[in-house]
């Protein structure tokens, strides 16, 4: 068991200003620092405000708070609109900071909104579900719904500093720690700084609420870390991050979103490593021993059975696609990736279906 148990702080680099990712070890020691921030208003994710109200009563009786159920439709034009109107409102002017607390949703409905601002004003991060500490809150991205296209329009906008405390993960549904584990399993082959055997020993050791999350956690930030550092406005490197979203994308499009996002993931992870075995670029055993992690570790029933053709029509709709080709994120083995553009054609469908009936991930309806 080789996890590596090391908290300190990460520090991001970016062109809009560096910021830290800190780990907090309770809720109660990161409103202590929440309350040291300058002229902030929070908005807060309100499942958790009513789960976690003793904790956050200091800040909430200090500071300005808007409550927001986190949902789709929050992060919409009419939910930006709405949060640009309670700023104004509380008379939020260049010098104000914003704290985000809840998971995707909020940090999304958040950084756009503080993005637009008086042309960008500060925000900070409180992340509280598994995807949004491990993956989601450091890289700048976010994205506005225009229901029923998801994310179809978007911002970079750093947040000023980023807190952890797995404390929140207490009370996060169990379907939820799994969905936020497909960008985890995703980041434990991506970068230089991987570490799948440090996760396949904490799953075997723990399953998916191991003692070693917090540190996995970490990892994962550093893996992403790599690359965003690297390459913060996607060009080729940061496509190795669409790793499995092709076909997870595909998947959860065709299941009407039904299907937790990173669940979506893993098994477009499964799918696309089978894909590049077929073209002689992926590891077969690295192919075994992450399909055997994810079947292993995620009990989950696939609620549809998509077709070779829904797949490849959605995969063409991929706002990856260019010239007909779509550019698959595709592993040779961990920490090396290969960027390989193909067309959407007969022969492409010959080797998903392939694929589709050797994946077993996931039991299915
Ligand atoms: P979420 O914000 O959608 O929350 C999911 C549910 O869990 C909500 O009901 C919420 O109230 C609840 N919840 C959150 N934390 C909880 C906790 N600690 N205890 C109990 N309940 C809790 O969850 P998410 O998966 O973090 O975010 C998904 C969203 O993030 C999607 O809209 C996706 O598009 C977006 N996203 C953004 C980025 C990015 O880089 N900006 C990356 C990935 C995903």
């Amino acid at each position: 068991m080789h996890v590596v148990e090391e908290l300190s702080p990460l520090l991001i680099r970016s062109r809009q200003g560096d910021y830290p990712v800190e780990f907090r070890a309770s809720i109660d020691e990161l409103v202590l620092r929440l309350l040291e921030v300058p002229e902030a208003v929070v908005v807060c994710d309100s499942n958790i405000a009513e789960l976690y109200a003793s904790e956050l009563a200091p800040l909430f009786a200090d500071r300005p708070t808007r409550l927001v159920l986190a949902n789709e439709e929050a992060k919409s034009l009419t939910g930006v609109g709405e949060l640009v109107q309670w700023l104004i409102d509380q008379a939020a002017v260049r010098s104000t900071t914003v704290i985000a607390i809840g998971g995707g949703c909020i940090q999304d409905l958040v950084s756009f909104t503080a993005h637009i601002y008086f042309r960008g004003i500060r925000w900070l991060f409180i992340p509280t579900t598994v995807l949004s500490q491990a993956d989601s809150c450091i890289g700048a991205k976010s994205g506005i719904n225009v229901l029923p296209y998801k994310n179809q329009l978007g911002a970079m906008h750093s947040p000023r500093e980023v807190l952890i405390s797995t404390e929140f993960l207490g009370t996060l549904p169990d379907i939820e720690v799994a969905s936020g584990y497909g960008e985890i399993v995703k980041l434990s082959v991506t970068s230089s700084k991987h570490f799948l055997g440090d996760l396949q020993a904490a799953l075997a050791e723990g399953g998916l609420r191991n003692p070693h999350l917090l540190a996995l956690t970490r990892a994962s930030l550093a893996a992403k870390q790599e690359i965003i550092e690297a390459d913060e406005y996607e060009s080729d490197l940061r496509r190795v991050l669409n790793y499995g979203h092709t076909f997870g994308h595909a998947l959860e499009a065709l299941g009407g979103h039904q299907i937790p996002h990173g669940l979506g993931v893993l098994w477009g992870i499964d799918i696309i490593n089978r894909l590049g075995v077929q073209w002689g670029l992926t590891d077969p055993q690295t192919t075994e021993d992450l399909a055997e992690m994810i079947s292993a570790n995620f009990d989950y029933e696939l609620p549809i059975s998509p077709s070779v053709e829904d797949l490849l029509g959605m995969v063409g709709r991929d706002k990856k696609v260019s010239e007909g080709r779509i550019h698959f994120a595709v592993l040779r083995q961990p920490g090396e990736f290969i960027i390989e553009p193909r067309a959407i054609d007969a022969e492409l469908g010959e080797q998903v279906s392939i694929a589709l009936n050797e994946s077993r991930v996931f039991t299915r309806a």
